[in-house]
């Protein structure tokens, strides 16, 4: 009997997945397989919040592999010698695999290749609706632009949604090893897994997104990212199925997925990105570990600021919006390194992805691929717009709980004994808005 490996990795699923479509497909028995490869441990990419997100995600698709006669095999190692020792033991012809963008993943592959040869197969567009590559600029291997990708994006070929097997025959006896996790966590951290991922999917509509997104305190995005990044949901199935709803919400939610693509062929074809500069703009970056530390903790004396780093460090996760004013704030008004902030946010971040954090910490630090490098968000202003009651402030610094509606994004004018002055006077950040980019 033919015996194949399905080798999951972002996509930790049975719907709409490729791989796992294609491994049944080849006929006979599929051996699931998930391998925990200590070398993102040591590249320190393991942080316990996504480790936690993850172990959640593989008991949730062990569960579901158990309903329809299967279950899944994770071992720890390097991908390709376990993927090697479990075909041994099973006599598996063939492995499966969804192809990878990032430096960590291409290697992963040339050394499945060098085990397996030509019984390797690698499936495109199970991480990302449109694959790297498949949409270029004349002359150049991936877009550095948006708008005009966003344009060959849509009218790219997709492939059609995949139905979830409703049975699957595996070989018995494989041994199977668990993930031991060790804190600390984020209290309120989501829970993973693909059950969860598909019922918040349909819990959440889209048809407010496009006039919501922007509203800190509202929170009414879909919270969906981590789920996309361990691959819980399928973003073609994400796109297709936002498609199907005809208005803005859905035009601009699959707007966003294509941003994720976006990040997504840059990094694919230029991995150094992940920590070198996309563009550089030969900047000279200020060197402060208490303003970094202050910025970590929440403590700048910003309200609005510190507030998306409280919300990050509470839930493992953050607002854009948050994220970009956070962001900005680090590069733009502190003249911290990008790295910096971008270390921080992996650190926490339970969707925190090279692709996607990287390529927007660059967007923001104006390294990357904004169109508009000098761009420089003013947090009072952004506080203004976007939290216009003061409410998220609130929810997330307690100590400036006392001040009303929109007074709370300046508390120097008021007695808020318990928080921090700001870490740069008012004056001189306007003089610093002034000036732009360091
Ligand atoms: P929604 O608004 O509901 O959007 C739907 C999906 O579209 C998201 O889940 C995400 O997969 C994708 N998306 C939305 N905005 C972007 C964007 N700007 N770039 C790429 N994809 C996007 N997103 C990550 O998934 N992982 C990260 O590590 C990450 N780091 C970021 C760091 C910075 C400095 C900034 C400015 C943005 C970062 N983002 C990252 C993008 C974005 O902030 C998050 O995807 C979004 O906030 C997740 O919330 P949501 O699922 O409710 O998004």
């Amino acid at each position: 009997m033919t015996i194949s490996i399905a080798l999951f990795t972002q996509d930790l699923r049975l719907h709409d997945n490729p791989v796992l479509h294609a491994a049944r497909a080849d006929g006979g028995q599929v051996v699931p397989l998930f391998v925990l490869d200590p070398a993102v441990e040591a590249a320190g990419f393991a942080a316990p919040n996504r480790q936690a997100f993850l172990a959640d995600c593989l008991t949730d698709l062990d569960a579901s592999l158990r309903r329809i006669g299967s279950r899944l095999t994770v071992r720890k190692g390097e991908p390709a010698e376990q993927a090697a020792r479990v075909a041994a033991e099973t006599g598996a012809a063939s492995v499966h695999v969804a192809a990878g963008v990032t430096a960590f993943a291409r290697r992963r592959e040339t050394r499945l290749r060098k085990a397996f040869g030509d019984r390797l197969r690698v499936h495109e567009a199970s991480l990302t609706v449109v694959p790297p590559g498949r949409v270029t600029p004349a002359g150049r291997d991936h877009y550095a632009v948006f708008t005009p990708y966003h344009r060959a994006w849509q009218a790219a070929p997709r492939r059609g949604v995949l139905g979830a097997p409703r049975t699957l025959d595996t070989p018995e006896g494989v041994g199977s090893e668990t993930l031991a996790l060790a804190g600390p966590f984020s209290p309120g951290l989501p829970r993973g897994g693909e059950a969860r991922a598909r019922a918040r999917w349909r819990r959440w509509g889209v048809d407010a997104y496009a006039e919501i997104h922007d509203d800190l305190a509202g929170d009414g995005t879909s919270r969906l990212s981590p789920y996309l990044h361990f691959g819980c949901l399928s973003p073609t199935e994400l796109a297709t199925r936002a498609g199907e709803h005809d208005g803005e919400g859905a035009r601009a939610f699959v707007r966003q997925l294509a941003w994720r693509d976006f990040h997504h062929q840059v990094l694919a074809a230029r991995p150094d990105a992940a920590h070198r500069d996309y563009r550089s703009r030969d900047d000279h970056w200020h060197r402060d570990e208490e303003e970094a530390e202050a910025w970590r903790h929440g403590l700048t004396g910003y309200p609005i600021v510190d507030a998306g780093m409280r919300q990050l460090a509470h839930e493992g996760w953050m607002h854009n919006r948050a994220r970009l004013l956070t962001a900005s704030f680090l590069t733009k008004t502190l003249r911290l390194d990008w790295r910096i902030g971008a270390a921080h946010f992996l650190s926490l971040l339970v969707d925190g992805d090279i692709a996607n954090n990287q390529l927007n910490w660059q967007w923001v630090a104006g390294t990357g691929t904004d169109t508009r490098p000098n761009r420089v968000l003013n947090p009072l202003r952004q506080a203004d717009r976007y939290d216009p009651e003061g409410a998220y402030v609130r929810r997330w610094v307690p100590e400036l709980a006392h001040l009303p509606g929109p007074t709370v994004h300046r508390p120097w004018l008021f007695p808020a004994p318990d928080y921090p002055a700001p870490i740069l006077a008012p004056e001189d950040l306007a003089a610093r808005l002034r000036h732009g980019r360091p």
